[in-house]
């Protein structure tokens, strides 16, 4: 595979950029080797800069469920910024965005657009702290929610601890005000409730988290938190930038039939371009600037653009059958996969929900919880990554990363990655 091109920009990215990139994990360092530069995507096929060619299971991340330059997503963009692309007042799209999602989402009632899956959960953070009166906040070991301060957070050894601040430039102080416990353990949140009685403005959770690993959590362990957060006063929030439109139109909360108090959404809603929403109950978001007094603004908010790209998007998201084909297209792709194996491989394991799927090398049946993933395993991540970028497959550079099916993902794409697949799961296990 030729690399030339993608090795040259790469030097000279590193020029202007810290590590060559503008977000970290693109620059490859858990998998190693150059990024690709990527030249143009079509459909579920990504083109680097030396004219590889690539069947694509990063999909940017996860926004793109269409696959890459859908056609109707297309035209929209280009339809409307023919039109002007800002305005900094308000345009009928945000009204249509906001009707498709509402007319179809039950567990929102009113939104609001901003440009970022970070900036809709730090938005929801402090409506929740606006709201209840509360500073302290609670999070999950192994749930991502964006780089504001406050989430930026690890845990300590305790079942309850404040974060360590996981990123220099975050202040001790702010860090006290976040709890952080292990995924899956009653007792941790109950000990918290207990310990922090009256002070804790919200519960945040990726309902299924899917930024360390896919750390599926049962529904009942999600319906403890519903009920413990009540009994509390304190407002859960679903942080469904991953999960929103992905599992369902209606996300998590809708898997599961689970009503959160707050919920955010990004990735998916933008078609592709930058936008992240947060919903919550009328009366919640009432208290919003400039209806109440918690400040949220934004100049590009509810973008014209961006919105036309959210409408294209979420109304192919909406046809029938839509999710169910996505579903069976990532059970087909695993099947294969695992048909293809000549020899039976122990340690191997494929978590899956709906369109989204993961590979752990583990002999464990479930992982719910950040620490139960081995890091010495993500050895052999590396090996795949390499052997399936060789044979014109794509995943996203890390182990703790899932992939995405999309819809432009052909049966025959599915075959040609699993017969990939089998093969560097070969080579990386041997
Ligand atoms: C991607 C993601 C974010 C951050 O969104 P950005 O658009 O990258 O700022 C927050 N929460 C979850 C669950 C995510 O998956």
């Amino acid at each position: 595979m030729k690399r030339e091109k993608s090795e040259l920009l790469f030097e000279k990215a590193k020029k202007y950029f810290p590590g060559g990139v503008n977000s970290p994990v693109r620059a490859f360092r858990s998998v190693g080797g150059t990024p690709l530069f990527i030249k143009k995507g079509k459909g579920a096929h990504i083109w680097d800069a030396d004219e590889n060619e690539f069947i694509d299971f990063c999909g940017s991340w996860g926004p793109l469920i269409l696959g890459h330059a859908n056609a109707n997503v297309v035209n929209a963009i280009k339809t409307t910024v023919e039109n002007g692309s800002s305005f900094g007042a308000p345009t009928q799209l945000e009204n249509e965005l906001a009707e498709l999602i509402l007319s179809n989402n039950k567990y929102v009632e009113k939104i609001r657009f901003v440009s970022s899956g970070t900036e809709a959960v730090m938005s929801a953070i402090r409506l929740a702290r606006g709201y209840t009166g509360r500073n302290k906040i609670l999070k999950f070991e192994g749930c991502y929610h964006g780089h504001s301060d406050s989430l930026l957070v690890k845990a300590g050894s305790g079942l309850v601890t404040f974060g360590n601040t996981s990123s220099a430039g975050v202040p001790e102080s702010f860090v006290n005000e976040t709890i952080v416990v292990s995924l899956n353990n009653e007792e941790a949140v109950k000990q918290a409730f207990a310990e922090f009685k009256d002070q804790i403005a919200c519960v945040i959770i990726e309902p299924i988290p899917a930024n360390n690993g896919l750390l599926l959590q049962r529904k009942e362990y999600l319906q403890f938190l519903r009920e413990i957060c009540t009994e509390n006063k304190t407002l859960l929030i679903f942080d469904e930038v991953i999960s929103g439109f992905r599992i369902g139109f209606e996300g998590a909360a809708g898997y599961y039939r689970i009503q959160p108090d707050i919920i955010t959404y990004g990735k998916i809603i933008g078609g592709g371009l930058p936008v992240g929403m947060y919903g919550s109950s009328a009366k919640i978001m009432s208290s919003i600037s400039p209806e109440g007094n918690v400040y949220q603004a934004g100049t590009l908010s509810g973008n014209p653009v961006a919105m036309s790209a959210g409408i294209a998007q979420l109304t192919e998201c909406l046809k029938k059958g839509f999710y169910e084909d996505l579903e069976s297209k990532t059970k087909f792709l695993i099947e294969q996969i695992y048909s293809n194996l000549k020899s039976e491989i122990s340690n191997l394991k494929f978590f899956s929900i709906g369109s989204i799927f993961w590979i752990a090398f583990t002999d464990k049946k479930e992982i719910r919880s950040a620490e139960e993933i081995d890091a010495e395993s993500m050895k052999y991540f590396r090996v795949l990554h390499k052997e399936l970028l060789e044979r014109g497959v794509y995943l996203g550079p890390s182990g703790y990363e899932v992939g995405f099916i999309c819809e432009a993902h052909t049966k025959d794409d599915l075959i040609i990655t699993a017969k990939a697949f089998s093969e560097a799961l070969h080579i990386a296990m041997k």
